[in-house]
């Protein structure tokens, strides 16, 4: 009798297994080329912060980096490990030490667009005495990273002797994890400040992560308060932290109030906010790196109903809103509104088309489109936006529209080149 099935039995054992894993590498590998296509095919390709960069002579496409990303921001495509959705990093950098081969450095900016950090001491005092940064502006995201350096910041300036004729020893400037913690250290030490946030919300970033977001970060030392214990929370518990921080421990944070320009006058400076005029000696920059929503300057613009990003698509049910840009996050506003019962939704850009935009969502406009659930005004600008209506330019004349919500969705003004008008020295990293 032949021994083949003997053997036969043993080998399967093993076989079978391997054709499994190698198939499902295979398919993963598929599956991460095309989620790396569709980023490049919608131009989002460059990290926005710390980001890997993986050696390919020595990974071996073990996968540890991408079962560590949370973020779901690395693939492995035929074998070797590939960023391949570049915007999704935020910098956690849990895969530099995944890796079991060492494959994976870390690093800012690329070599086709530059990322600029502006220079800071151990201190975090930038080149112009007297102006401190810390959080994710100085390069460093995260929110554990961004509470630490605020309260340090804090510590290392109230700790100087000086006095000045100054209204104010220190005035934060935004109330995210870092001007959150800073606060915390300037109520701590009995300093003279105010922290001012232009959102209605503290949070910074964190106020905005998408609904239910899971959000991996470590214990905070937060000054007043003690230690929060948090691994993973999502986002609505970590906002239930921040709130009660806020009602805890009290800081002189003033929301909806926006730094508009920092002059120095001898050695304190001028603080010019969007409600009132400050003198300071120092100022705590904890502005993270989003930037300040470009304005449409449009009449009527000020009104509470005008906002620059959907939070809650469901806190629209049955209104009429105005929706105005061309990105993606304008027409993921407009396509999530417009799936809320009783929405009306206007979708309104001055450009010809959605160019530059992911093809899931130009598909997912057309769709709205056909369905009638958007009205899609390309070619038009926004004139006024009175109490319960809206006036458009459009190319089919002047249109005005009831209304009850504006969607702002018009990009950014970065923050550095506010720095470098300011004089504190900014480096550009390419990825080295
Ligand atoms: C989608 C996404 C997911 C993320 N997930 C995680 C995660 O799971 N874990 C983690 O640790 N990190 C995560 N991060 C990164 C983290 O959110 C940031 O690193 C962190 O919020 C940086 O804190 P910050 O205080 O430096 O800046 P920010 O949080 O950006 O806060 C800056 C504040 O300054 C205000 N501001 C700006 N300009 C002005 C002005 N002119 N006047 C007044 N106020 C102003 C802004 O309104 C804002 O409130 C994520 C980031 C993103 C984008």
């Amino acid at each position: 009798m032949s021994d083949l099935p003997y053997y036969l039995f043993p080998a399967l054992l093993v076989i079978i297994p391997l054709v499994l894993h190698v198939r499902a590498k295979r398919q993963a590998s598929v599956r991460h080329l095309a989620v790396l296509k569709e980023a490049q095919e919608a131009g989002l390709i460059e990290p926005p912060s710390l980001h890997p960069v993986v050696d390919l002579s020595i990974c071996m496409g073990s996968g540890a980096c991408v079962k560590n990303c949370p973020e779901q921001a690395l693939g492995i495509i035929n074998g070797k490990g590939v960023l391949i959705n570049p915007t999704h990093c935020i910098g956690h950098g849990a895969c530099a030490p995944a890796c079991p081969v060492g494959a994976i450095k870390l690093v800012f900016g690329t070599e086709r667009r530059g990322m600029e950090i502006p220079q800071v001491s151990p201190d975090f005092e930038t080149n112009i005495p007297g102006i401190f940064i810390a959080g994710e502006l100085g390069g460093m995201g995260l929110i554990r990273n961004a509470t630490r350096q605020g309260a340090q910041a804090v510590k290392a300036l109230a700790g100087r002797k000086t006095t000045s004729q100054a209204d104010l020893d220190l005035v934060i400037i935004g109330a995210g994890p870092a001007g959150i913690a800073a606060s915390l250290a300037a109520k701590e030490a009995g300093l003279r400040y105010v922290t001012l946030e232009q959102e209605d919300s503290l949070g910074g970033t964190t106020y905005h992560y998408p609904r239910n977001k899971l959000v991996m970060t470590a214990p905070m030392n937060l000054p007043l308060v003690g230690e929060i214990k948090v691994r993973e929370v999502s986002k609505e518990e970590l906002m239930d932290i921040w709130t009660s921080v806020l009602d805890k421990a009290k800081p002189n944070i003033r929301f909806s109030e926006r730094m508009e320009e920092i002059t120095p006058t001898g050695d304190t400076f001028m603080v010019r906010s969007s409600q009132a005029s400050y003198t300071t000696k120092n100022i705590l920059l904890a502005i993270g790196r989003r930037g300040t929503p470009r304005k449409l300057g449009a009449q009527g613009e000020e009104q509470p109903k005008v906002v620059y990003r959907l939070i809650e698509a469901s806190q629209y049910q049955g209104k009429k809103v105005l929706v105005v840009g061309g990105g993606d996050s304008a027409l993921e506003a407009a396509l999530d509104i417009s799936e809320v019962a009783g929405t009306e939704v206007i979708l309104s850009y001055r450009g010809k088309a959605f160019d530059r935009v992911k093809p899931k969502n130009r598909m997912r406009l057309a769709q709205a489109l056909d369905e009638g659930k958007i009205e899609q005004r390309l070619e038009s600008t926004v004139q006024e936006i009175k109490p319960h209506a809206v006036v458009l330019n459009t190319n089919e004349g002047v249109l005005e529209r009831p209304n009850d919500a504006v969607i702002v969705c018009a990009g950014g003004e970065l923050p550095t080149p506010m720095l470098k008008k300011m004089g504190v020295q900014v480096d550009t990293h390419y990825g080295a």
